[in-house]
């Protein structure tokens, strides 16, 4: 290992991954710095449903070997009803997944330090020009990148992360085998990604069932612990009671048990991104945060600004060129917004409205999507308004007021 190379990253996920492949095919010595140890990559950080989309898969060439199960539909469940849409998506084994992309970096000549935990940046004259790593360990380059996640060690002590406590998003998921896939009374699951809306179930969020093949699936709850939460929440229950209660009350569950060794724990921020870079340094994937507020989409957003990150480096790299100064790298803010959640605010507040609405208000929803043609539904899921207002009845004038009120209130 050298200890100067043209670009650093700390964590080795989809977005720090997807950086260091990027860069290391376009030439550049690019090394990341992984805590976890690489004979159990990745243990803690194997946390992912891992649900995506062709998008996602061709634009990044993940080949077909990760994925565990291609989908055809995409479910939406209330308590009593559901709405079904056909969309092929894939369920990827986020493990395989996750070493498929230091593999194909390390072919183009990324290195990789694993067991390596990043503490801090190396400052001089005001700018971070490395890493420091387990106590004293230093890794010294041109540009810095925080690609971490929620932990975000060096975006945090550089004051570019604003992650905060009140958006912190918590998920829980064990992959089952023994499950009713398609059960009569139910939607069919069969090659299916499901998301539910049930408050009794994930009270202020949504749970999930992602079919991984014959009766096995991916099975999670998660929540944002916001005053939606608060107000529907059962006493004393934390996110594993909320999964347990799930998979003793359905009985598409009766017969079901748990995969050993398949559980998925993790957490997210649901938030509009702060500061994303400064001086040499710039923060990508959950450290930003970049998962998408409505349906916890992140493995794509993360690889993209991965690659918004790389094409930012190089742009100022290239041809021994400009110094990375917060002004040469300001295209990555740009690019970010252009690329990775152009319409981050107004799914935002689709998020916040969705989640105050009431169950007997999902069930109506699944009508009022069955209602509209797909163009509206695609233009209301990308975030256009007049989209959006066309899912809406006069009843929810009061949902609206009570939505209104608590962003006055939250200014
Ligand atoms: C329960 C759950 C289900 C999800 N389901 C989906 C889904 O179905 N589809 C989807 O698209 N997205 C899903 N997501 C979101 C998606 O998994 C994340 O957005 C994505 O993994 C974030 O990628 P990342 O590279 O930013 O961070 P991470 O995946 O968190 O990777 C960060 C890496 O940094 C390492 N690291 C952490 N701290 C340090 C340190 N101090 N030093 C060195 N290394 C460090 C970690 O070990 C890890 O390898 C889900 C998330 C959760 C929690």
């Amino acid at each position: 290992m050298n200890d100067e190379y043209d670009v650093v990253i700390a964590g080795a996920g989809p977005a720090g991954g997807q950086c260091a492949r990027d860069l290391a095919t376009r030439g550049y010595d690019v090394v990341v710095l992984e805590t976890e140890a690489e004979d159990e990559f990745p243990r803690q950080s194997n946390k992912s449903t891992a649900g995506t989309f062709p998008s996602m898969m061709s634009a990044f060439g993940v080949p077909d070997d990760v994925v565990m199960n291609y989908t055809e539909n995409v479910v939406l469940e209330s308590p009593t009803d559901y709405y079904v849409r056909q969309q092929p998506g894939a369920v990827l084994e986020f493990a395989d997944f996750k070493r498929f992309l230091v593999e194909d970096s390390r072919e183009d000549g990324a290195e990789y330090v694993f067991d390596a935990h990043v503490t801090e940046p190396i400052v001089e004259n005001g700018e971070p020009i490395g890493v420091r790593y387990n106590g004293s360990e230093e890794v010294y380059a041109d540009i810095v990148i925080d690609a971490t996640g929620p932990s975000a060690p060096i975006a945090k002590k550089l004051g570019v992360s604003d992650l905060e406590r009140t958006n912190h998003a918590i998920g829980i998921e064990y992959e089952l085998e023994g499950i009713e896939i398609d059960r009569p009374g139910y939607a069919d699951l069969t090659d299916a990604m499901m998301l539910r809306l049930d408050h009794d179930l994930a009270p202020g969020g949504y749970s999930w069932i992602f079919h991984t093949g014959a009766d096995t699936a991916k099975v999670g709850i998660c929540y944002i612990q916001n005053e939606s939460h608060q107000n529907y929440a059962r006493d004393d229950f934390s996110v594993d009671d909320y999964l347990q209660h799930w998979l003793e009350t359905d009985p598409r569950f009766a017969d079901a048990s748990r995969i050993e060794g398949k559980q998925h724990r993790g957490s997210a921020h649901i938030q509009l991104p702060g500061q994303l870079y400064t001086d040499r340094f710039m923060a990508i994937g959950d450290t930003v945060p970049s998962v998408d507020p409505l349906w916890g989409e992140g493995i794509n957003k993360c690889m993209r600004s991965g690659r918004a990150a790389a094409t930012t480096a190089d742009a100022c790299l290239k041809h021994g060129g400009l110094e990375p100064t917060a002004e040469n790298l300001e295209v990555y803010e740009t690019l970010w917004h252009r690329d990775v959640a152009p319409n981050m605010d107004s799914r935002l507040l689709m998020t916040e409205l969705l989640y105050l609405a009431s169950n007997e208000r999902y069930d109506r929803l699944m009508a009022d999507l069955s209602r509209l043609d797909d163009d509206t539904l695609a233009r209301a899921n990308k975030g256009d308004k007049r989209a959006i207002l066309r899912l809406l009845e006069p009843g929810d004038i009061p949902l609206l007021a009570k939505f209104a009120r608590q962003r006055l209130t939250s200014r």
